[in-house]
């Protein structure tokens, strides 16, 4: 079943455009000092290679807006192209002025309007924020967080609830005001000068059906694109599971242009683990295809051994390093699908939807493994040399039904 995206502008961030029909963004932030120059030139290549097409970094002192131009170019030396977007809260205002250079680097502000300095000056310094991004031709994102919320608008959101003969929860009243901070700022920020099409929102929340309910009624209200994800996911598998479960409805229904998922990386963990979650998001819907898949099936108590564990491991392995070569080479070679199955229960079946698949010997079965190729039977294979024959149909499969793509005169 097709999804439906919900229509929006496009925003160009930095030469990736979000919105509209463009394809959904991946997107992720760095979790080093800015200041560290190395580090953080280190951890945006590594995001970048793990597949994020926009990476955030911290501007939160002197000393990260004055390396932030020294930083870009550095990635643009080594060859990464992704924007670099500049997450501002509180002193945004004044390091955006003291630093030109560093507005100038950046691709796009991301302004918090429930930080931009707390209190007297608020709507000057979102202004002054608004008007260097115009000055430099940068885009913004307006990003709510209830973490930090306008607590100005939330008190008068709460005063004109109680003036209602039936007033609603604390919780709708809260939504209201995430999504009126959202929409106001944006007004205010247009107002100011800055395109309909500069302009990205996002409105976070740390809850599944906060996000949901919170999204919707952005969604329906306004026509800019928006930047999904829930704040503070948390840490492994509840982090991802409740990322997946907020986004994935939100984009069921069309809503979403760029996602990012707030994992908390464990002491030793790899900052990347958050860019492959939003990957496998999207190709869990199949609103985009990165890498080929590998349907496997759990195992069960016919299988006989790990031995078809190993071996779809192994199988997605060899997909995950050919993966670079063969998406220069081959047109298309990311939608393929490959079952890698454990006994006859359901290995034909599987195998057969599958652009290719095998089907290994369970529990009492004779020890061969027929192989599946576009739905039919290809070859029963057997013996101690199973994966490397299969590996070898792969090879030959990719190059055979995936038309190689045009290397431009002079490139070898
Ligand atoms: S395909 Fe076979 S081994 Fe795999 S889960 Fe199903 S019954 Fe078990």
């Amino acid at each position: 079943m097709a999804i439906q995206r919900k229509r929006t502008a496009t925003c160009d961030v930095g030469g990736v455009r979000i919105g509209s029909s463009s394809p959904i963004v991946v997107q992720s932030m760095t979790n080093t000092d800015t200041a560290d120059t190395a580090a953080t030139v280190n951890q945006v290549l590594a995001l970048a290679q793990a597949g994020s097409e926009l990476v955030r970094v911290t501007v939160n002192h002197d000393k990260a807006a004055a390396a932030l131009p020294r930083i870009v170019q550095t990635l643009r030396d080594f060859g990464c192209e992704a924007p670099i977007v500049g997450d501002f809260h509180y002193n945004g205002h004044i390091l955006l002025r003291k630093y030109p250079d560093c507005a100038r680097a950046l691709d796009k502000y991301r302004i918090n309007p429930g930080n931009v300095d707390i209190g007297k000056k608020h709507d000057q310094n979102f202004r002054t924020m608004v008007e260097t991004a115009l000055e430099h031709d940068k885009p913004v994102r307006i990003g709510v967080n209830w973490g930090s919320l306008d607590q100005r608008l939330l008190t008068a959101q709460m005063d004109e609830n109680a003036r209602r003969s039936e007033p609603w929860s604390a919780a709708e009243v809260i939504y209201e005001t995430i999504v009126l901070s959202a929409l106001r700022s944006a007004e205010a920020a247009e107002s100011y000068g800055l395109g309909h099409n500069r302009i990205i929102l996002s409105a976070k929340v740390s809850n599944v059906q906060d996000l949901v309910a919170v999204y919707r009624s952005l969604s329906s209200r306004c026509e800019y694109p928006l930047h999904l994800g829930l704040t503070e996911a948390g840490m492994g598998n509840k982090g991802i599971v409740a990322s997946t479960a907020g986004i994935s409805v939100l984009l069921q229904e069309g809503i979403g242009d760029t996602i990012r998922v707030s994992l908390t990386p464990r002491p030793d963990g790899d900052r990347c683990e958050e860019v492959e979650v939003a990957k496998q998001i999207l190709q869990a819907l199949e609103i985009r295809h990165f890498t080929p898949q590998v349907t496997a099936c759990p195992g069960c108590g016919r299988t006989t051994s790990t031995f078809f564990q190993e071996m779809a491991e192994e199988i997605q392995s060899y997909l995950r390093d050919r993966m670079p070569e063969w998406k220069s080479r081959y047109e298309g070679v990311e939608t393929m699908n490959v079952a890698v199955m454990g006994c006859i229960v359901n290995g034909p079946g599987e195998s057969k939807h599958a652009d290719l698949g095998i089907s290994l010997p369970g529990t009492f079965e004779d020890p061969v493994a027929p192989v599946y190729v576009d739905g039919r039977l290809h070859r029963t294979l057997r013996g101690r040399q199973i994966v490397a024959e299969f590996l070898d149909i792969l090879n030959s499969y990719v190059a055979e039904r995936y038309e190689q793509k045009s290397v431009p005169a002079g490139v070898q």
